[in-house]
């Protein structure tokens, strides 16, 4: 029998990789404290109607891409394509409107999406999710941007490309759609088919499609800031200059319309010049319909999803830093069966002292033990035998050096954790 593979699209995120999502997670946490954001734990799985109502039923995301089930009693239940749905619904749930405006909430987990899988494209991919709910101020949309960029900064990401739109609102779209309509119609016939098949239901995505003859076509087409209304474009304007003002670069991009149906106003992304087809790392914008479409009062709100696997892709191939990789510093060795237990105790005095350590369980010789020290990288190892538990002392060996000395085993761990927090370890 072949055995059990993970899912198509799904994939481990092993040891070798997993720390420098802890780095990654470690600077976000930092920046949610410095802008006042709180961490919140969403659940993986909510009701179906949470998506098809908050992000629409249009969308490729509700139309193709969920992961929906009945559960034991029959309930439709779909797992999170996104969090932004559940960060509104939990923030209504838990009636934080009656607490200081906006609530600044943020969350870090995996989605689930149907995609094709390719190169940066998953169907379990992890996102940053930042979210100020119950504020319509421009200043909030700056804040939002600017805490993507941040993170983008501190991790030391370059060659990113920041695109900014306004998507309008209920009262403007309508119009700019119509407008949209009305030049595509004329060339329908050379539209590909998934455009042919979005004229009616969401003329907008037709913008962001990758075929050439729609690019061509769509080139000539209306822009959206021509046909915003009062409200939007002043809010567009205070969204620019307030960028203008802390210094973030962008670039005005009329084809970007986001793929999901809850977003008015502001729209933006972050692409990365170094990945490829799936570009984006960062994705957000306003959704001040959000709430209502999902049956709660009117409340304004933006935020933004980052992709964590694109993040760690995108700094793995401009060869940034991810800190230091965990590793062992001290290995006990154990030189004979006499002095076993003596090692034993040695080792967790040592590990209560936080000085990352192990030791061999395997019955390996003294041979083997040292060149399993050398593979973990360890930077010392603490020989103990019968003749050195006799004399109430310790052979330590720098690894890098290959020194060796007898220190009192009294002294042993204070000398180790001192090491250790002189970074010399
Ligand atoms: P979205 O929720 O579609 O706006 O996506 C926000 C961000 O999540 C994107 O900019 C990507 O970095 C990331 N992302 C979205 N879909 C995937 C996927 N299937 N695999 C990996 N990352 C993704």
């Amino acid at each position: 029998m072949e055995s059990i593979k993970a899912p198509r699209g799904v994939r481990d995120i092993l040891p070798d990789e997993s720390w420098k999502w802890a780095f990654i997670f470690g600077v976000t946490r930092k920046i949610a404290e410095d802008f006042g954001y709180r961490e919140v734990h969403l659940p993986i799985f909510e009701q179906t109607e949470l998506f098809s109502r908050g992000i629409g039923e249009t969308t490729d995301v509700v139309e193709k891409e969920m992961y929906t089930f009945s559960d034991r009693s029959g309930r439709s239940l779909t797992l999170r394509p996104e969090a932004t749905a559940s960060m509104v619904r939990a923030y209504l749930e838990h009636g934080m409107a009656s607490g200081p405006q906006p609530s600044k909430l943020w969350c870090a987990g995996p989605m689930m999406r149907y995609e094709r899988p390719q190169k940066g494209r998953y169907r379990q991919f992890w996102q940053l999710d930042f979210e100020a709910i119950g504020s319509a101020s421009p200043l909030v949309d700056v804040e939002v941007i600017a805490l993507s960029l941040e993170i983008f900064r501190r991790l030391g990401l370059s060659n990113l490309e920041v695109l900014i739109n306004s998507v309008g609102c209920p009262s403007c779209r309508p119009v700019y759609r119509s407008a949209l309509q009305g030049y595509l119609r004329e060339r329908f016939d050379e539209l590909c088919p998934t455009c042919q098949g979005r004229f009616d239901r969401n003329p907008l995505r037709i913008l962001d499609c990758k075929v050439e003859t729609c690019r061509a076509i769509t080139d000539g087409a209306p822009d959206v800031r021509d046909h915003l209304c009062g409200e939007c474009r002043s809010h567009f304007d205070e969204v620019l200059q307030g960028l203008d003002l802390i210094g973030a670069k962008f670039r005005i991009d009329k084809r970007l319309v986001r793929g999901l149906d809850y977003y008015t106003k502001t729209a933006y992304e972050v692409l990365s010049g170094d990945l490829g087809a799936q570009n984006a790392v960062c994705g957000g914008g306003r959704y001040d319909n959000l709430a209502e479409a999902i049956g709660g009062p009117h409340t304004p709100g933006v935020g933004f999803a980052a992709g964590l696997d694109r993040i760690v892709l995108t700094m793995e191939q401009q060869g940034l830093s991810f800190g230091r990789e965990p590793s062992i510093s001290v290995i006990v060795v154990v030189a004979d069966e006499a002095a076993r237990d003596e090692a034993v105790r040695l080792l967790y005095e040592l590990r209560r002292a936080g000085v990352p350590s192990d030791m061999d369980t395997s019955g390996k010789g003294v041979k083997a033990q040292m060149k399993a020290a050398g593979a973990a990288k360890a930077c010392c190892v603490c020989i103990l035998g019968s003749s050195e538990v006799s004399r109430g002392v310790v052979a330590l060996k720098e690894m890098a050096t290959g020194s060796q000395e007898e220190i009192e085993r009294e002294r042993v761990v204070e000398r180790l954790a001192a090491k250790m927090k002189a970074a010399c370890c």
